[in-house]
């Protein structure tokens, strides 16, 4: 279970807070996306979430943060070791290895992981997404978006309980988003939670069991997708939500699939 209560941060030298009371709860199993514009507070709550905040970025923090028990705010990054896995919203800044197989190994080998068992992690999570063809390639020839899927890697190769994710789709094409998003279903489906911070939408949105949005460091609302539409009209809706919510609907389909399926409805009253 993860918990944040009452949970407020100011960055040492800011007037005002990046993040405003912040309370919510997440469970295994749960996909929760954490939506907003730019300078809403995600990268604030991420960080916070997984222990960087107030050790790296040295801020004011009030409120509690409880992942399954071990407290980042108090006990920074050590406490989540093989718990929480985080993977940044620029990547680059995170890679520390030369080689791909090396980036995923790389928290296995710190865990103290034998041997035969990084090889078959490394094999079984590249192969699941679909990045086993780049295991020998530098890091530095990567693109943006075969970069994320390689921090993604990195970061689910020790099973972590507990995924936070800061734009991960940001950089990748609608299909390769799309699968990346499926994916992270799946993974949830293993009683993982997962955290999403992201404002590029379309893909994740009707994916996700439990959606917050935030607007200058508040969070305004939380529900499920179809409860949340009307508040992300200024974030980003999905393509196909946007032409029903101009057309005046208020509960517009969130998928291609939801249309057809409002379609077939009508068509069907209609005969
Ligand atoms: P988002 O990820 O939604 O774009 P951020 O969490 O990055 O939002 O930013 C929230 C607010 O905090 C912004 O006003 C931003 O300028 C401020 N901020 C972010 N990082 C720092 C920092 N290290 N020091 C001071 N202010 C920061
Ligand atoms: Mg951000």
């Amino acid at each position: 279970m993860l918990v944040v209560k009452n949970l407020s941060v100011r960055y040492w030298g800011a007037s005002d807070y990046a993040l405003k009371n912040i309370s919510f709860t997440a469970r295994p199993g749960e996909l929760v996306l954490i939506a907003g514009p730019s300078g809403s507070g995600k990268t604030t709550l991420a960080h916070t979430i997984a222990g960087f905040i107030p050790f790296f970025y040295k801020a004011d923090v009030l409120g509690e943060v409880l992942i399954f028990g071990k407290n980042p705010v108090k006990e920074g990054i050590k406490a989540l070791l093989g718990l929480v896995s985080f993977v940044g919203q620029d990547p680059e800044m995170f890679t520390t290895s030369l080689t791909v197989f090396e980036e995923i190994a790389l928290p296995l080998i710190n865990l103290g992981y034998p041997k035969d068992l990084i090889l078959k992690r490394v094999h079984e999570i590249s192969r699941m997404l679909r990045i086993d063809n780049l295991l020998n390639k530098l890091i530095t020839e990567l693109s943006a978006g075969q970069l994320q899927k390689v921090s993604l890697a990195s970061a689910l190769a020790i099973d972590p309980k507990v995924l936070v994710l800061d734009e991960p789709l940001a950089r990748l094409d609608k299909l390769t988003a799309k699968s990346v998003s499926i994916l992270l279903r799946k993974i949830v489906e293993n009683d993982k939670i997962v955290l999403v911070f992201e404002h590029h939408l379309d893909e994740v949105l009707p994916l996700a069991d439990k959606v917050l949005v935030l607007k200058n460091g508040k969070k305004v609302c939380e529900g499920k997708p179809h409860d949340v539409i009307h508040y992300l009209r200024d974030v980003d809706v999905p393509e196909i939500s946007e032409s029903f919510l101009l057309a005046g609907f208020d509960n517009p389909p969130l998928t291609v699939d939801e249309a057809v399926k409002y379609y077939d409805s009508i068509k069907k009253r209609m005969v």
